[in-house]
């Protein structure tokens, strides 16, 4: 790469980021580093002077104004804006100075404001809406381009409140892509400007951190810019509101004031009060200002030039950068072909192309079979290589939303599920619930691309075995077959009818049971014992998933029929959410069965069991974290929801899965529906008046496909079953069975996938990838307990087999 700073970037890091030395950092977007020089100025800069608080008349008071407002005009300056058309609000980051201009226009006079933002927008900006009487997300550039062209000619989706606000990120803070710095100037001479007052917000903040903000053209620039001055110097924490002074009126209307932006009070017979009203930032900078973090900033203008010149440098050190970066990345190669990182890149910009395109990377890995490495164990290897990332939903909900291609439904239900930021759930419905992260800053080097490469193609890049692993399941064959699924059904409520899943429907396999099976039960109100009625029986439930409802249909109880005839045609009905839980929790009483569930105690829900059954009553919802902490001896329940099977001629009513054709396989002890392989247990009670056995799902951990990371189950798919015997002699079903054994938490390192039953013991195996020495130490003993155990195999499949075949 040639030069383009003073120095060389290895002069630059050795000297200024001594700390370095064999981390790579590439967390940039989420803070960039301070240099040693920052730190040194600013410690002499500290202790040469006394500062005292501002707006004084003493000397000491006096000096860090005087700072403090040439510090003001500096950042003006860095930006190109012109003091006379722009000021400056110093805030404590970004999302403070975006909340500053929603005190503005939350308080103007009703009908309240039009709000409109961008698809990209970081939460931070998303969260106005929440106030705004109304307002729309921008799904792509495009459809902004589109509503500009449709106001410019004074058409429709004209906002009819007083006042718009239209926000949107200068940078996509998850993939980099750079939205066009055109759109404020054009909204301004759209009609927009005729009909209301529109205002526009840029969210600077991932973008000023390597490129340069350029506001000199006034006409075209944005009202409000916010952003944060540790994302462009890593040091002071502090960040800025910049004001277009023609947009400054509407800031006015903010009711609030506090020390520092009013010039007098009363509060005692009377609450008279003056703001201040000379310049815009006195009337917005509430309290004292964080004095010594802008005289921080001084140095960090300073030691910033010196090291890297210019903005424009660092953005074509760091555009030629990602774009190696981006190569590198996209052209890996699993040996079968399949791409190892899907990289969300819009698809309106290219890498290389600093104007469309920041020096940030967001991606997730595959696997050779098509399924996917979870963010988090990606995150968990590379916390043992010392390369710092960023994993999750990186606070851009529609970003991920559009990427990982999840509807709106599929956010509430992961949710529902339990998906939190940074949390270790990874894959929800066969899709990443986040993203990994990769970014880019000034002191970046060519050394720091190369060293994430490479760990990516160490770890993951499953090369060597071009054939598939004996262990992945395949479709079963119609000649291979003994029956097919003729009807799948779940019981929503304990002790209700149950739902037939649609036929072109394929039903999500969860851990323990089907989804949705048995999760509420019918209570007493006032308590949560189960509670099992005759008159239950006539509830019908229906499920949308992606509506997120179950609706509830019964008919009115006789006695209340008879007493109104007009009413006896009628059905009760009832709408329950899959989303949310219910608003109610009961108390948690350890060591008893009264903490199984949480009940509902909505009035429609109430009134509808109560007429139904006849006895106020009310359901109620297992809770999933109690559930979690279930096991046979306390809970009634924990083995009632494994799925049950049956034929068709015997007890449809009560089972999930009904088989057509032979029932050779009730004698069996497995059994494959689909793709998935099942163990046959007997049911709990012996006899029951019909022949179902319970299922046990058997995951197969080791399996890495789509299919597997996501099992489901659908009308038509073909049966298989087999003895305990023959079980032995199918890769796939051995898997499967050694998968029971084994933990749930298999190494991600594609050459070694051993497997602990804890979390926590693979975060300590973990650490022995921390060079490849080791890898090749931890996949001989794993190849070496495979040869004790299991019969001759091909060279080349004898890893995968004899990692199998460990435990069996
Ligand atoms: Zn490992």
């Amino acid at each position: 790469m040639t030069q383009i700073y003073r120095h060389s970037i290895i002069d630059i890091r050795s000297r200024e980021y001594p700390a370095l030395n064999d981390m790579t950092y590439l967390d940039h977007a989420g803070t960039t580093l301070y240099a040693k020089s920052l730190m040194y100025q600013f410690s002499n800069d500290m202790t040469s002077g006394i500062f005292g608080n501002p707006h004084s008349a003493s000397p000491s008071s006096m000096l860090s104004t005087q700072r403090v407002e040439n510090v003001r005009l500096k950042v003006l300056r860095f930006f190109k804006a012109d003091p006379e058309h722009f000021d400056v609000i110093f805030v404590a980051n970004a999302t403070a100075a975006i909340k500053l201009v929603l005190e503005a226009f939350r308080d103007v006079e009703v009908p309240g404001f039009w709000y409109g933002y961008h698809r990209d927008a970081h939460t931070s900006l998303v969260g106005l809406r929440q106030l705004a009487a109304r307002s729309r997300c921008f799904e792509s550039d495009q459809a902004v381009e589109d509503w500009l062209k449709e106001t410019a000619d004074g058409q429709k989706d004209a906002p009819s409140t007083a006042v718009g606000l239209f926000a949107y990120p200068a940078q996509s803070n998850m993939n980099g892509h750079r939205l066009p710095l055109d759109w404020p100037g054009r909204l301004r001479t759209s009609s927009h400007a005729d009909c209301q007052k529109m205002y526009c917000l840029l969210d600077a903040a991932a973008y000023v951190t390597t490129r340069q903000l350029d506001l000199s053209n006034v006409q075209t620039a944005p009202d409000f810019i916010a952003l944060s001055f540790y994302k462009i110097f890593g040091f002071p924490d502090l960040g800025a509101l910049i004001v277009r002074k023609r947009a400054s009126d509407i800031l006015r209307h903010r009711r609030y004031f506090g020390g520092g932006t009013v010039e007098m009070v009363t509060t005692l017979k009377g609450s008279w009060y003056a703001k201040k009203a000379h310049t815009i930032h006195e009337q917005l900078e509430d309290g004292t200002l964080p004095f010594h973090s802008i005289i921080a900033l001084d140095s960090a203008f300073n030691v910033h030039e010196q090291l890297y010149g210019s903005m424009d440098n660092i953005s074509r050190h760091t555009c030629a950068l990602a774009s190696d970066l981006y190569n590198q990345l996209a052209s890996l190669r699993h040996a079968n072909g399949q791409a190892v990182c899907e990289i969300y890149k819009d698809p309106n910009s290219q890498y290389g192309d600093a104007k469309a395109q920041g020096p940030t990377i967001a991606f997730n890995i595959r696997t050779a079979q098509g399924g996917w490495i979870g963010k988090s164990e990606v995150e968990r290897l590379a916390i043992v290589r010392n390369i710092h990332l960023r994993t999750g939903g990186v606070c851009n909900p529609g970003g991920i939303a559009t990427f990982c291609h999840l509807d709106y439904w599929e956010m509430r239900r992961n949710f529902s599920e339990g998906v939190r930021c940074g949390d270790g759930l990874d894959l929800l419905g066969g899709k990443p619930t986040g993203i990994v992260r990769v970014s880019l800053g000034a002191m970046s080097s060519q050394e720091d691309v190369n060293r994430f490469v490479n760990f990516v193609e160490e770890m993951f890049v499953e090369a060597g075995d071009t054939m598939e692993p004996a262990y992945i399941l395949h479709p079963i064959t119609s000649d291979m077959a003994e029956s097919a699924v003729e009807k799948v059904q779940v019981f929503p409520i304990l002790g209700c009818s149950g739902w037939q899943v649609p036929r072109n429907i394929s039903w999500s396999i969860k851990e323990t049971c089907l989804q949705y099976d048995r999760e509420w039960c019918v209570v007493l109100k006032g308590s949560t014992t189960p509670l099992d009625h005759p008159s239950m029986k006539n509830i019908r439930p229906h499920i949308d998933i992606e509506k997120g409802i179950l609706k509830l249909t019964a008919p009115l109880k006789p006695s209340d029929a008879s007493s109104n005839s007009s009413k006896s045609e009628c059905d009760e009905e009832v709408t329950i959410s899959l989303w949310d839980t219910p608003s109610q929790r009961i108390q948690p009483y350890l060591n008893s069965n009264h903490h199984l569930a949480d009940s509902y105690d909505s009035e429609s829900i109430v009134s509808f069991f109560t007429a139904v059954l006849g006895i106020p009553s009310t359901l109620a919802r297992f809770n999933k974290i109690t559930e979690s902490n279930w096991n046979d001896s306390v809970s009634p329940l924990s083995g009632d929801r494994s799925p049950r099977v049956s034929a068709v001629s015997d007890g449809e009513a009560q089972a999930n899965i009904i088989l057509s054709g032979s029932s050779k396989w009730k004698s069996q002890h497995y059994i494959r529906i689909g793709m998935h392989n099942f163990q046959l247990i007997q049911s709990p009670t012996p006899h029951t008046a019909e022949e179902s056995r319970r299922l046990r799902h058997l995951p197969n951990i080791y399996d890495r496909s789509l299919a597997a990371q996501n099992p489901t189950i659908c009308y038509g798919d073909y049966v298989q079953s087999f003895s305990a015997d023959s079980a032995s002699h199918d890769p796939a079903l051995r898997a499967s069975i050694a998968s029971m054994s084994a933990g749930q938490h298999v190494c991600p390192v594609w050459n070694c996938r051993k497997d602990f039953n804890v979390a926590e013991e693979l975060a300590a195996h973990l650490h022995t990838h921390k060079r490849l020495a080791d890898v090749t130490k931890v996949y001989d003993e794993a190849v070496m307990d495979v040869e004790v155990l299991l019969e001759p195999t091909p060279k080349r499949w004898r890893r995968w087999k004899l990692r199998l075949s460990r435990k069996v």
